[in-house]
């Protein structure tokens, strides 16, 4: 959005309007697939009852059915994977935008001064043909010397021109590229994906355009994943792991709070991964201290923790810096051992129990989020209650549970012992009353409290309420909390700021929700 609204379009939410559509897919799960499917068809018919002249189709969608998007739906103008963000421009028929003045306090170099700095980097900022040799060629030099390759880099030509922004200085984890060699990248069975994988990272001079609310962001700091989880396919569809630079991340933070950002939350598929393809030690805490010290963050925190990569020096970042968010997100998916093992994860129960146990002794108070999968194949009656033992001790501030999605091109594919899914559905539904009893329980503590709230805006069920969040709830996902009651504030205020930060009082609590009373702010 940011690349289309600086080249000069006018971006609307109202698809009537529009002259072009962009539908932004994901293809993870079964079910993100139909979404994604069912949208660009609802989209596609604007070209005969609307304005619009062209239908794209970006994002993960297209990393794995490039062809048979073509194919299948001829509305569809052109395809934008994952690794060719800036083909959008092209393919709406928009020249691309002057570069951006930047604002960061760090001297940072295009991608180009870094290749003439550095010799033997290869400038990857020039014109790349989506399919032809050029890109190849790129493709190729980014792996490690003398390494072989599993790809064969044929693919049909769409012929959009892919202009820019191959990562700059992206070298792999040995993790990574050991795993490529495995074939855990693979898109074999996948008829008519690429086998190119992306590589790109967008950068801190990448135009944004905020969808968020105005006094919060996310930061995306590392794409891709190294990870054999048998299960997940994101890998394929992503690539392997690569971190931002990190002045690139710092520069885009203090961008993002001199535009009023006060709350930022950092994202990639592994986050505790950060930065070991560039040489740090204990990369993600050592950004969380200099994304810490920026004046104005109010609340900083990270999404998507990988269990064994919670280290003492993590934790004790979170817990000496007031505007990092005592909240930690960390994807289990099961508790059995031998599940956990077919879905070549490891550890189980008991060692998650330590970990827990750390955590909460290292940042007393922290709110716990997780998910699981039910349903994988070959689980087991006792595996499952194995983890409904685990989840009724861990008592989670936070649980999702997903059903078992079986992906093509995926380790867990070919595996027999398919869960039907009448026993996946009520195996979850079972672990959300369990959850939803340990919530309610954990909920009532809270009444009493005093918390700082962000006021995020009108409940979208009556005027009457707000709707706020605690540093113990992640935007979009958590439970919420109501406010119903301002007159502490005086006679005069009938409303509250959005994006502002108060104190108040909880006085009642739900299953997941809780509601408060505001006693001061704006803060
Ligand atoms: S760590 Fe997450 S993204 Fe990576 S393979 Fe495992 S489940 Fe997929």
């Amino acid at each position: 959005m940011g690349l289309l609204d600086r080249a000069g379009a006018r971006l609307t939410a109202h698809p009537e309007e529009a002259e072009i559509l962009v539908v932004n897919t994901c293809s993870f799960i079964d079910t993100a697939k139909q979404e994604s499917v069912d949208t660009i068809l609802e989209m596609a018919r604007f070209k005969t009852s609307g304005s619009a002249r062209k239908l794209i189709v970006a994002g993960c969608l297209v990393e794995r059915y490039r062809d048979e998007i073509r194919k299948s739906i001829p509305e569809v103008d052109a395809v934008v994977g994952t690794g060719e963000l800036e083909s959008i421009l092209e393919a709406a028929g928009l020249s691309r935008p002057a570069p951006m003045v930047s604002t960061s306090p760090f001297t940072i170099l295009t991608t180009a001064q870094a290749a003439e700095v550095r010799p033997g980097l290869e400038s990857r900022a020039a014109t790349h043909k989506h399919a032809d040799n050029s890109n190849r060629a790129s493709a190729r030099s980014l792996r490690e010397p003398g390494e072989v390759s599993g790809h064969d880099f044929s693919r049909a030509d769409n012929s959009i021109e892919l202009t820019g922004a191959l990562a700059p200085e992206v070298k792999f984890r040995a993790e990574g590229n050991e795993r490529e060699r495995q074939g855990r990248f693979s898109r074999n069975d996948w008829q008519g994906a690429t086998h190119l994988l992306p590589t790109y990272l967008y950068d801190e001079s990448t135009p944004r355009f905020l969808t968020t609310p105005k006094s919060s962001a996310y930061i995306k700091i590392a794409e891709g994943c190294d990870h054999p989880c048998t299960f997940c396919v994101i890998p394929n569809l992503r690539g392997k792991f690569r971190s931002r630079r990190f002045e690139s991340v710092v520069a885009e933070a203090h961008q993002l709070v001199a535009r009023g950002v006060q709350e930022i939350t950092l994202i990639g598929q592994d986050t505790t991964c950060y930065g070991e393809d560039l040489g740090l030690k204990d990369g993600l805490a050592t950004l969380l201290d200099a994304l810490a010290q920026i004046e104005g963050l109010r609340w900083l925190r990270f999404l998507y923790a990988y269990p064994n990569r919670i280290t003492g020096r993590l934790l004790d970042t979170i817990a000496r810096h007031d505007n990092i968010c005592k909240y930690l997100d960390v994807p289990l998916q099961h508790a059995s051992p031998a599940v956990l093992k077919t879905m070549k994860r490891g550890a189980g129960a008991d060692i998650f129990l330590k970990t827990l146990e750390k955590v909460r002794t290292a940042v007393p108070g922290i709110a716990l989020r997780t998910s699981f999968i039910v349903g994988f194949p070959g689980e087991s009656l006792r595996d499952f209650e194995l983890l409904e033992e685990f989840i009724g001790k861990a008592k989670f501030d936070w649980l999702g549970v997903f059903s078992y999605s079986d992906e093509e091109g995926s380790a867990a594919f070919p595996l027999d012992h398919k869960v039907p899914k009448r026993t996946i559905e009520s195996r979850k539904r079972r672990l959300m009353k369990l959850q939803q009893s340990i919530s309610k329980r954990a909920k009532q503590q809270w009444i009493g409290r005093e918390l700082v709230l962000l006021a995020e805006g009108e409940s979208e069920e009556t005027p009457l309420l707000w709707e706020a969040r605690t540093q113990f709830h992640a935007p979009e996902i958590d439970g919420k909390v109501y406010l119903n009651d301002f007159a502490d504030l005086g006679p005069s205020v009938t409303t509250l700021e959005p994006g502002r930060f108060y104190r108040a009082q909880i006085t009642e609590a739900h299953d997941y929700d809780v509601v408060a009373r505001v006693l001061s702010g704006p803060l």
